[in-house]
């Protein structure tokens, strides 16, 4: 019966977040790293695993706005021979003045971005 909502540490009660894989926004879990003023929190879905760092406060590297959208992109890993598998997804975010296209293709198919580059041999 604690009502006054607490301010501490807990991460778990973050609220307007959702999974970016399956939208769930009740199995979450987080927490905390780094050193005060540069914390993230690494957030964990305990319904389709998917894990990713929640930037407190995402901005658009290349023009500065804070108006950008969370998206999902592949990570594309090179394993062996030449074949491309897709390994895991990570969260990235989407400017709507500098990448229009891929937010609206974001919105429009919700599957996870392709990477924006294959891994190539750099040995
Ligand atoms: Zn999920
Ligand atoms: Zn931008």
């Amino acid at each position: 019966m604690a009502g006054a909502p607490d301010a501490g540490p807990n991460v778990n009660s973050v609220d307007d977040l959702i999974c970016p894989g399956c939208s769930e926004d009740d199995d979450l879990s987080g927490r905390r790293d780094g050193e005060p003023g540069q914390q993230t929190i690494t957030v964990t879905c305990g319904s389709c695993a998917l894990s990713w760092v929640r930037d407190l406060k995402p901005t658009c590297p290349t023009c500065g706005s804070t108006e950008v959208r969370t998206a999902l992109q592949s990570i594309v890993d090179k394993s062996r021979g030449t074949q491309l598998s897709i390994q895991s997804m990570r969260v990235v975010y989407l400017c709507p003045t500098c990448e229009p296209e891929r937010l609206a293709d974001w919105n429009k198919t919700n599957s996870p971005l392709r990477p924006s580059e294959l891994p190539h041999d750099v040995d």
